[in-house]
């Protein structure tokens, strides 16, 4: 019979070795109106406060000036990424200018490609920097979006987050069901883009029972949904 004592007394005889230094990517996600923005302004200002120096990236911001903006009114100038973008180019030229980078800080990562994933993980390996990223994991059609999944295969911590984003039914919301017409979309493009005939589209957060049935809340406007207009 081995207790938990014995069995860290037999590992304490294992030769350890000094874990080397590096850097830990971090997947936050959750529905939308989670939260998710204002937490990673939370975590930017408590590292500018320790003094280190970080780097604010976003992926199809559409305010047309790039920035992280959190529901409470609180926003932040951001570095918009392109789909070819090289995350590993940005912060060498960082370097290359003389600037310090210790930390990253992606919002809507969920729209990253998986080569961009990629490099997040390589910059934690090799040059010891911290990355946080928050996006939504799944898509209006409850499928999870590429750079989410490669976000969850790479990552070494994941982060649901879920604050108070209910469902109609008072359920957790889990879903972001795209809404047209007072009915789900099942189909259409991953990403829809706002200026093309979407002034009719919304987004609701729902339960997984009621993102199924499609059944939608009787009252028109909900704290949980998003107008694309
Ligand atoms: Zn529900």
């Amino acid at each position: 019979m081995t207790t938990p004592g014995s069995f860290d007394d037999a590992l304490s005889s294992v030769p350890r070795r000094v874990a080397p230094a590096t850097g830990r990517l971090r997947w936050y996600f959750g529905p939308m109106d989670c939260g998710k923005s204002t937490l990673a302004l939370q975590i930017d200002h408590n590292h500018a406060r320790q003094g280190r120096h970080g780097l604010v990236l976003v992926r199809h911001d559409r305010s047309g000036s790039p920035q992280i903006s959190s529901r409470i009114g609180i926003t932040r100038h951001a570095t918009e990424l392109e789909e070819l973008t090289d995350v590993r180019q940005l912060v060498r030229e960082r370097w290359a200018a003389g600037l310090r980078v210790d930390y990253l800080i992606v919002d809507e990562a969920q729209f990253l490609s998986a080569p961009q994933v990629e490099q997040l993980a390589e910059l934690a390996d090799d040059a010891q920097l911290d990355v946080y990223c928050f996006g939504i994991a799944t898509d209006f059609r409850s499928m999870l979006f590429p750079g989410a999944q490669r976000l969850f295969e790479l990552a070494d911590e994941l982060h649901p987050v879920q604050v108070e984003v209910l469902c109609w039914c008072g359920l957790p919301g889990r879903f972001n069901a795209r809404v047209q017409d007072d009915r789900i979309l099942r189909e259409g493009d991953t990403v829809l883009v706002a200026d093309t005939d979407a002034a009719e589209v919304r987004y609701q957060v729902l339960c997984r029972k009621h993102f199924r049935t499609g059944e939608l809340d009787p009252s028109p406007v909900h704290r949980g949904q998003l107008s694309l207009t």
